[in-house]
């Protein structure tokens, strides 16, 4: 199996953030930690949840969509999606991509079914369903940060802190055995998108930005 740090994941979160390549880079990790923070502790309130039951509890239509099949030549593959209105939402669910990615964690060796798959994904949108029905991003949390070349306009906000916290918060909640931005990584891999070797490389790039945030941040 391969294992990447929770905070080199973030780093990955991060680099895919327009924002990226104007932070510096003690900014990038304080930024990551404290996303990872927010996930953790707003997972601490619904520890054993069971976040289709709650998105149902509170009015989210939940959809399986079972006739769509997974498409290897498609760039971005949507496995699942929340949508929020102010007078409804609902939850998108694409089964066969859930089913592939339970088929690929099966060969890395993890036992999951097809119902564990649906709920890590349901709890990273009942995170984001968190955050839109209580008025709040997770990057407002995060507070404002500098940018180069943004000095003059208004604090920018990350959207990468959502998607940071959102995981954190599922695998928290999950108790599950793998962090879920790796099973996407994983699902990249065994579908050819990336070799073993490409992912390692992007891993290590993003573990060598943690560190040189780190360095930065105890000088
Ligand atoms: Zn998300």
């Amino acid at each position: 199996m391969i294992s990447v740090p929770a905070e080199a994941l973030g780093m990955l979160d991060l680099m895919e953030d327009p924002l990226f390549p104007g932070l510096d880079p003690e900014d990038r990790v304080r930024s990551i930690r404290r996303s990872i923070d927010i996930g953790r502790a707003c997972a601490a309130q619904h520890l054993g949840c069971d976040p289709e039951a709650d998105l149902v509890r509170a009015g989210v239509v939940i959809r399986r969509i079972e006739d769509d099949t997974v498409r290897l030549d498609h760039a971005s593959r949507i496995q699942a999606q929340i949508f929020y209105g102010p007078d409804a939402c609902r939850v998108e669910l694409h089964m066969a991509e859930l089913l592939h990615k339970q088929e690929v964690l099966t060969t890395y060796g993890l036992d999951v079914d097809l119902d564990w798959v649906a709920r890590l994904h349901l709890a990273h949108e009942f995170y984001h369903f968190l955050e839109f029905s209580g008025g709040r991003r997770t990057g407002d949390e995060v507070g404002p940060i500098r940018v180069r070349g943004f000095l003059r306009s208004r604090p920018r906000v990350l959207r990468s802190a959502s998607e940071i916290a959102a995981h954190t918060f599922a695998e928290t909640v999950t108790g599950s055995p793998i962090h879920p931005k790796l099973t996407d990584y994983l699902v990249l891999v065994s579908d050819g998108t990336m070799t073993e070797e490409e992912f390692s490389h992007l891993a290590a790039t993003a573990q060598a930005r943690v560190q040189e945030g780190t360095s930065h941040e105890d000088l």
